[in-house]
């Protein structure tokens, strides 16, 4: 694993180019991302370092600071992290994540969280004291070590980030599950599903995203190199033999996604056995515009910090 500081010669506050984010403010304070999760499509960007390489801006947080004094307008939240796991397992990006959370939370600006990682106590230190202004994103599709150890090798075991999903709880951020991306035949399945549900359901979780692979070349060969040696590929290949290409409503590359009968009708499944557990499943409208009229994410975060925050601000 390489591990550099670089310094960060742009803006620090970014437009995302996904179409759920593009009215929301995004900080990447990393390039790659040591989880290398199977489906990641950010290993496909031009700017992704490698595999084993992650490069940390560190001089982001005085940046940061600067960039927010001269702003006439700030952000009402600000989103971590696009193309980066900004909680992942490197002391480096940690330090450099918590200070540019302090600032944000400083100055009054939400923050939302997507994470496969371990959450360090100091962050929830962090949180528990602008608890209104942080909404934080589980990403987590099974409980089964062995299903998640192959698709997501170094991010953090399903305990772990049922231990994320519990700590939150306890200082008073009930946060929303992600299951995105679920894989068709491996954890798509009822049993997959309500085991995770009755942990959710536990914890008093009551909506999560959800959202099937969609696969480009890039994450094809990725997909194909992480599982090789596993029965699942040649299941997982095959549902995407009738699959459809399409724009999501994110950025202009196109994608496969499957087979539109096949995620109408699971997502309608999905929906019902979560429904069964008092939880919301709501189609991630972005990645499935060609069946939804669900709002984008961006807009349900959008309403999280709305009712949280009396001030109206806007990127
Ligand atoms: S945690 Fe997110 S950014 Fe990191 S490898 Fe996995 S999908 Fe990509």
């Amino acid at each position: 694993m390489h591990i550099n500081f670089i310094e960060r010669k742009g803006h620090v506050l970014t437009k995302p180019t996904l179409k759920c984010l593009n009215q929301v403010a995004a900080i990447n304070p990393t390039l790659g991302c040591i989880h290398q999760c199977a489906y990641c499509y950010a290993r496909g960007y031009s700017i992704y370092p490698g595999d084993g390489k992650v490069l940390v801006y560190g001089n982001m947080p005085e940046k940061l600071k600067r960039e927010l004094s001269t702003r006439r307008k700030l952000p009402a939240y600000v989103f971590f992290s696009p193309t980066c796991d900004v909680l992942q397992p490197i002391p480096q990006v940690l330090k450099v994540t918590y200070e540019l959370m302090e600032v944000l939370l400083e100055y009054g600006i939400g923050i939302n969280l997507l994470t496969k990682g371990r959450i360090p106590a100091k962050f929830l230190q962090l949180f528990s004291q602008y608890k209104k202004l942080v909404h934080v994103q589980i990403g987590i599709t099974t409980l089964n070590r062995d299903i998640q150890k192959q698709i997501e090798s170094y991010a953090a075991t399903p305990q772990a980030r049922l231990l994320n999903i519990k700590r939150l709880c306890t200082i008073g951020i009930v946060p929303e599950v992600k299951l995105d991306p679920l894989i068709p035949g491996v954890t798509d399945t009822e049993s997959n599903l309500t085991a995770l549900f009755t942990a959710l359901q536990g914890f008093g979780v009551d909506s999560t995203g959800i959202n099937y692979l969609f696969l480009r070349p890039q994450i094809k060969k990725n997909l194909c190199k992480a599982l090789v040696n596993t029965p699942f590929l040649s299941k997982i290949l095959g549902h995407y033999q009738n699959g459809k290409s399409m724009n999501l409503l994110a950025e202009k590359s196109r994608v496969i996604a499957l087979d539109v009968h096949y995620r109408k009708q699971a997502y309608e499944h999905i929906s019902q056995w979560a429904k069964d557990f008092g939880i919301d499943a709501y189609v991630c409208g972005c990645k499935n515009p060609d069946i939804t009229e669900e709002p984008l994410c961006g807009m349900n975060w959008g309403k999280h910090f709305e009712s949280s925050s009396s001030q109206k601000r806007i990127f």
